[in-house]
């Protein structure tokens, strides 16, 4: 069973969730927490023994003592990684994908590979509790690439309970780290981006042809906009406690949580 629980906002407790819910699982089970918010993998600071493995990939260099300026470099890149400054090319290293096609184009053979570090990969446990997490290097903003080296190393688990906490998006990016889930929950609060954010959440599920969950944290903003929520076929919660783990949690609120999970696992992601 895949869970994923995705946001589109920091700050809201999702990853507090993600490792509450993990964790009050592992009484029974082996739990698997995967973390493809590489830009902010928040879930590795809950544990004290991550460890990551450098990642890297390949990006172009320009090697200026060959460049005659054709300029056939700028044009060909499709994601912009090539700009013209002063009539010069200055690659721009964290949009590059090393697709190859600047190299391919020019004459002058002024085009070269270089290795950068793209972010690290790695694992981390507490208990029955597992976290495979991946980070993106400072300065790098390919999460797609990272996202497909974790999943590499760490494929999702075959009939385990695996929590994926991911951010809300239609990107390539986004729909392959939750690609696996079975059921989708979006954690949110109200915002002026609210029924945008519903729209969007309820596309992705709609997309997938799987249950999807919201749960807001305001009980208020969750009355006013139950209909749309319903409209698109999705189901609705709304937790405004989500303690912060060193408080500790009250028991009648690991009580709910727990009970809001088997509702989730136990219908196998349909209602
Ligand atoms: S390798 Fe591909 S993505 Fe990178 S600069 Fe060249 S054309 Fe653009």
């Amino acid at each position: 069973m895949n869970v994923a629980l995705l946001a589109s906002r920091g700050g809201i407790g999702r990853t507090t969730l993600a490792f509450k819910l993990g964790q009050l699982k592992t009484k029974e089970t082996e739990v698997f927490l995967y973390e493809f918010d590489v830009a902010y993998p928040k879930l590795i600071s809950f544990f004290s023994n991550w460890s990551g493995q450098t990642i890297k990939r390949r990006v172009s260099k320009v090697l200026y003592d060959k460049c005659k300026f054709h300029q056939k470099c700028f044009d060909v890149c499709q994601f912009g990684a090539i700009k013209k400054e002063n009539d010069k090319p200055i690659r721009i290293i964290s949009i590059c994908r090393g697709c190859g096609v600047c190299l391919d184009i020019c004459p002058e053979h002024a085009i070269d590979w270089e290795e950068i570090v793209s972010g690290e990969v790695g694992e981390a446990q507490i208990d029955n509790l597992t976290l495979y997490a991946a980070r993106l290097a400072l300065g790098q903003a390919w999460e797609g690439f990272l996202i497909k080296k974790l999943k590499e190393s760490y494929p999702i688990k075959e009939n385990k309970i695996n929590i994926l906490k991911a951010p809300l998006g239609l990107g390539a990016s986004s729909l392959r780290a939750v690609k696996d889930a079975n059921v989708f929950i979006l954690v949110t609060n109200p915002s002026i981006t609210l029924e945008e954010e519903i729209k969007t959440f309820g596309e992705i599920v709609q997309g997938f042809g799987i249950t999807g969950f919201v749960i807001i944290r305001d009980k208020d903003a969750l009355k006013d906009i139950e209909a749309l929520i319903s409209n698109l076929g999705l189901y609705s919660t709304s937790i405004p406690w989500i303690p912060s783990l060193k408080d500790g949690f009250p028991q009648d609120v690991e009580v709910e949580l727990e009970a809001f999970l088997n509702r989730i696992l136990s219908n196998n992601g349909g209602f």
